[in-house]
């Protein structure tokens, strides 16, 4: 197995997303690391289709597809809500559930009427985080957080599946809780974690 690539401080890095609140997201937190991010849609890159039949292969897909037009190391993400009585649905297929009107109470909805009220009840979210260079080098990092699916749906923060799953060891739903608070400990915080750890520049001694 290769060995894990890190950036450099000053580098430049493509999000590949062509969603705004993801770029301010991802700012934020490389802030700290004077690390330049520049997004997929502003350079007008295509977005690829995502293909792949898991998390992993289509964040390295999107990254990679981002990378190799670019010339740039690429950063991209891909996450979603699985339920254990759907075995695993709607993962991958998360935002497609919703569809095109983005219509989450409807594709809560699904995920109750399928799955049942007394049935296996866990759920989780996973991100996954894929870093690409343009020869074709990919690193990936899993974030994954353990609850359970309630119903029915509670609280107005957050957003996408957030009102129907408490966290494990919790009694809230990511819905009523302040988003302050979830992104602390959330799916994609536990994958930046990871990455950070292993792909950003090393504080300067
Ligand atoms: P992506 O942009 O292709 O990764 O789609 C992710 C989809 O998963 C989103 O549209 C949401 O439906 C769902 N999702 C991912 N993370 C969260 C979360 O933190 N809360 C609620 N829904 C989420």
């Amino acid at each position: 197995m290769s060995e894990t690539r890190r950036l450099n401080r000053n580098d430049t890095l493509i999000l590949a997303t062509h969603n705004a609140g993801k770029v301010r997201e991802f700012d934020s937190l490389l802030k700290p690391w004077s690390i330049t991010l520049v997004s997929a849609a502003s350079l007008n890159l295509p977005e690829p289709e995502e293909t792949a039949s898991d998390f992993v292969g289509n964040a390295r897909l999107k990254a990679l597809a981002a990378a190799q037009v670019s010339g740039q190391p690429a950063l991209a993400d891909d996450s979603g809500f699985c339920v254990a009585a759907l075995e695993g649905d709607p993962g991958i297929f998360s935002a497609r559930w919703a569809g095109p009107e983005k219509d989450f109470a409807a594709a809560m909805q699904r995920i109750h009427d399928l799955a049942g009220e007394d049935e296996d009840r866990r759920a989780w979210f996973v991100c996954v985080l894929s870093l690409a260079w343009p020869d074709g080098h990919t690193d990936s990092f899993l974030g994954r957080v353990d609850g359970e699916r309630v119903w029915p749906p509670r609280g107005t923060q957050g957003f996408g599946y957030d009102p129907m799953f408490i966290p494990r060891g919790g009694n809230l739903t990511y819905g009523e809780i302040a988003p302050a608070e979830k992104d602390a400990a959330s799916h994609r915080a536990r994958a930046f974690e990871q990455f950070a750890a292993a792909c950003l520049p090393l504080a300067e001694s």
